[in-house]
Parts: C-alpha cells; structure tokens; sequence
C-alpha cells in the first residue's frame, strides 16, 4: 500500500477507534480499496497501519483512561523523578504555581474555582498550549478533561504518546472565562506571563498549539489556523506546531482530518529530532 492509502487507513481507523460516526465507503471507490475496512463496525477496535515509531513510547490500550492529577499533586509525586528537594525544575514550577494560584490581574479570578496551572509530565519535551480552562477544568483543577480533553488524549494515543507521562499541557488563560466566551486580549496579555513563565522554566522542544487562541498568543500573528498548520511555526526557537482545538474538532468534525494529519506530522517530526528516545 502506498503512503496515501496507509495514511487514509490509519485515518479511518482513528475515526473508528474515536468512535466517529460511521464512514460509508462506495464499493469500488479508490478510497474503499486503499482502506480495506469492513463494511460493519469491527468488533475489536483495528490497529492503524501506520506503525509506531521505535522512538515513541507504544499507544495508551483501546479504553484505558489516564489518571489525571493537579499539577500540585504531580509535582509533589516523585515517581521515578528526582526527589523534590533534587529536581530545580519541579521546586521553580512550585514555586511559580504559589506565587500565582491567588493572581488576581484580571477580572476572571472573581469567578473562578480553581486556578488551572497545567499537567502532565514536566520534563517531557513536547508542551501543549491550549485556549483557557472550562467548566470541568475549572472544577477539576486539570486542564481538557471533558469531551475535548478525552478528543487530545486519544489523539496523543494515536501517535503512541501519553497524556500524563509524555506531554505538559497547559492553556494561555488559567482561569475560566464566564461561559466559556473567547479570551479577551486584555485577560491574555495579563496571564500571557505565567505561560512565558512555565515555558522557560520547562524549556520544551517541541511545541503543539491547539487552537486561534494559544496560536496567535505564542506566534504573535493574525493568521489563521488553516494557514498556520501548514507549516513550522517557531516559539523563540523552538518548533511549534499548530492546530485545531479538539473543542474546535468537535463542533466541526470535518476539522478532525486534517488535524490527524498533523498529529501525523508531529510524529514524524518527534521521531526525527529523537525527543522521545532518551525516555523509553
Ligand atoms: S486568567 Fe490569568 S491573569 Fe487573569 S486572574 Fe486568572 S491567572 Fe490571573
């Protein structure tokens, strides 16, 4: 099978494993035959052709869900990090997440329940910007924990890449805008300082943006996410790509192609910069 119809494979696979609504083929297209699928719902969840890289730890198993913590949690956890008291990182993390968990630089601490710092793995290479917390973010303390969270951890899945141990994500906002409206600009330049704040202490070396917001926070443009996936982007010299919010995805399914081809890309990239090597 050629690149085009392993990717198409692993493309619908993904909408099946994501529990897409069914994709309905006609019998003879190119597409059918590139894919190969079963007419009915298999009913064990196929595994995409796309291999996974050596380089990549292997995919999260069909239906296992990832314990998620607070970030005040994960950091107090040692796990097989250095002990707390060893590990500059985690201590200036810490010390950042006191020093702003009661910030009040504009008016969205008024309505907030939890100042969502960010999760995940610390010192992983690959951070995650997303928009601003929601509803359960804010109740959870966590961010992308509803539907769109569970969207980006099977996304991260797909590439073979663990929410919790892999990845750090983070949103530009840290705390919730009333109803989930789009972040003001004058809310993101005031909290714009805590994300710059987590990124040169964590020094990621990759990053993935999801979304206008976190796109246009970081790449300091006006371009759309259409444009902006196209290519490359960099963060102060770091690789940055961008895409569409799972939220995004969604409300709008027909976003959910191209950002696997992204995520696709992502690998890709990961793979060839080894990122992941020195951790498996
Ligand atoms: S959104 Fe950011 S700047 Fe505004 S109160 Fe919350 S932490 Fe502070």
């Amino acid at each position: 099978m050629n690149d085009r119809g392993a990717l198409a494979r692993a493309f619908l696979c993904q909408q099946i494993e994501l529990g897409m609504p069914d994709i309905i083929l006609l019998p003879g297209s190119r597409a059918a035959a590139a894919c190969m699928l079963p007419a009915k719902r298999p009913e064990r969840t196929p595994t995409p052709a796309v291999r996974t890289p050596k380089t990549l730890p292997p995919a999260a198993k069909a239906g296992e869900k990832p314990r998620l913590l607070p970030v005040s949690r994960l950091m107090a956890a040692p796990e097989k990090r250095p002990a707390v008291a060893d590990d500059p990182m985690r201590n200036a993390l810490v010390a950042l997440y006191s020093a702003e968990k009661d910030c009040a630089a504009c008016g969205l601490s008024a309505q907030r329940k939890t100042f969502v710092f960010g999760s995940g793995n610390v010192h992983a290479p690959l951070m995650i910007v997303g928009e601003a917390p929601g509803a359960e973010e804010d109740a959870q303390g966590v961010p992308f924990v509803g539907a769109a969270g569970e969207l980006l951890t099977a996304m991260l899945g797909a590439i073979g890449l663990d929410r919790k141990k892999d990845v750090f994500i983070a949103n530009v906002l840290k705390c919730r805008p009333p109803a989930n409206r789009t972040p003001e600009a004058g809310e993101i330049a005031a909290c714009k300082r805590i994300l710059t704040a987590q990124i040169n202490i964590m020094r990621p070396r990759v990053f993935l943006l999801l979304g206008r917001i976190a796109a246009h926070a970081l790449l300091d443009t006006a371009d759309s996410i259409a444009s902006l996936r196209k290519e490359v982007r960099s963060v102060n010299g770091v690789p940055a790509f961008a895409t569409y919010h799972p939220a995004a995805m969604l409300r709008n399914p027909e976003y959910k192609r191209p950002a696997w081809e992204d995520m696709q890309k992502l690998r890709t990239f990961l793979t060839e910069l080894g990122a992941y090597a020195a951790t498996n």
